[in-house]
């Protein structure tokens, strides 16, 4: 069993596709066990984003997760880190397998639509980072 966090990023949200990564979601069999709508301060995002604190795109970064509400959501399920990685699709849209998430809609290697962890240890980080055990049912 495995816990991850997986966000609908500004563009997501703005352009309605909501609803579409919760079913693809649901779909999947992914158990979403939290969800909130948040828009993120700047220290919320660089704090969020601090392993790319270095990388040249990491300004455009944070004015991009800050632009809009965000949807936050922890999913569950055996495997959930890699299930939910593989809706996602690779970062780049256009390096992304035909039929995930960011392949399908979205218009960047920034602006792309979802965020997934990518890891067991910042899976537990990232679902700390926007959630206390009392705002995850079980
Ligand atoms: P995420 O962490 O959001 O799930 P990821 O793990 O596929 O995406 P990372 O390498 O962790 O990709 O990069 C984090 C985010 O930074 C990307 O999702 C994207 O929004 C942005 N990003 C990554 N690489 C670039 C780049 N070369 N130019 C612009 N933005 C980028
Ligand atoms: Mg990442």
């Amino acid at each position: 069993m495995q816990r991850t966090l997986a966000i609908v990023k500004p563009d997501g949200v703005a352009s309605g596709l909501i609803g579409e990564v919760v079913k693809r979601i649901e779909q999947e069999g992914l158990r979403i066990v939290a969800m909130r709508m948040e828009h993120l301060t700047r220290s919320k995002a660089e704090g969020f984003y601090y392993v790319h604190r270095s990388r040249p795109f990491f300004n455009s970064l944070v004015e991009f997760m800050t632009s809009g509400p965000c949807v936050l959501m922890v999913l569950d399920g055996p495997e959930a880190i890699p299930r939910w990685r593989a809706l996602m699709g690779a970062t780049d849209p256009q390096k992304a397998a035909p039929g995930t998430i960011r392949r399908d809609m979205a218009t960047g290697i920034e602006r792309n639509v979802v965020h997934g962890s990518d890891a067991p240890d910042t899976a537990s980080y990232e679902v700390n980072y926007f959630f206390t055990g009392t705002q995850i049912s079980s």
